[in-house]
């Protein structure tokens, strides 16, 4: 019960590795209020499983005018977070030529501009108490690039850019704040994914499988608690050994 007594704002939390975040940390005893874009399948048996440790909340992180809004109230409702988890991302990809700006920027706005408000407005309430943990979903291909991906490439490069700047500045603050770099992780943003391009990415995986939502899940959960208490500015990427 390593979050016993915590909570924690988990952003993407209906599926894929939000939500195997979500489960985790109400395993380790947290609270947490999910975000996604709809209601997910399911949602009645999740909400009687966590026996009234899961909160839900349905918005669009895209519409950046309603983001700071919609994060004041939830912390005003929830009587503020201990954590953290900007977790939500989409991915529009297409060769840099063909891309269209729409494109671009839609990614631009959930994955980058979208956690920045969350992770500004959640910091601020954070600071206010002098402790709180962050933890901001980049990629490995924020590090390294991907052809067909510049929008998200810009945009996880971006998250671990505003990652180090915020927990520079709030660190006196008792606030810390991380990032997770996955690699190539199995849910539905990779499930569209050719046999052929599979094939090609898990060859160059030192550990020789896709990682699991859960195997995220265990990053976020150390950076959560205070086991990690004396790391702050990091990525730390979760990719089966794939960049070294
Ligand atoms: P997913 O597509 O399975 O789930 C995405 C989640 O984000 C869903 O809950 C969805 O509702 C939510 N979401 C998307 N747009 C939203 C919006 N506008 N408003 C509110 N919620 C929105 O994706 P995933 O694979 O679980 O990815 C989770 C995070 O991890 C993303 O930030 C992604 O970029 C990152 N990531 C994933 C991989 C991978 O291999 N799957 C690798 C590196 C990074």
């Amino acid at each position: 019960m390593r979050l016993q007594g915590k909570k924690a704002l988990v952003t993407g939390a209906s599926r894929g590795i939000g939500r195997a975040v979500a489960d985790r940390f109400i395993a380790e005893g947290a609270e947490v209020w999910g975000i996604g874009t709809r209601e997910p399948d399911g949602l009645t048996g999740r909400l009687e499983a966590a026996g009234g440790r899961l909160r839900w909340v349905s918005a669009d992180l895209g519409d950046l005018e309603r983001v700071e809004e919609l994060t004041e109230g939830l912390i005003k409702d929830s009587g503020g977070f201990d954590i953290l988890v900007n977790n939500a991302g989409i991915t529009r990809d297409n060769l840099s030529f063909r891309m269209s700006i729409a494109d671009f920027q839609k990614v631009l706005d959930v994955n980058l501009s979208s956690p920045f408000i969350m992770a500004r407005t959640v910091g601020r309430a954070m600071a206010r108490v002098r402790r709180g943990s962050i933890i901001n979903m980049a990629s490995v291909v924020g590090i390294h690039g991907n052809g067909g991906q510049a929008n998200y490439a810009a945009a996880k490069a971006g998250v671990i850019g505003f990652t180090k700047s915020l927990a520079q500045e709030v660190a006196v603050r008792g606030v810390r704040v991380n990032a997770i770099a996955p690699g190539f992780i199995a849910t539905d943003m990779t499930g569209a994914m050719t046999d052929e391009a599979r094939e090609k990415t898990l060859r160059l995986i030192p550990l020789k499988r896709m990682g699991s939502p859960e195997d995220v899940a265990r990053a976020a959960l150390f950076l959560a608690s205070d086991e990690s208490a004396y790391i702050t500015g990091q990525v730390i990427p979760v990719d089966g050994g794939m960049f070294m």
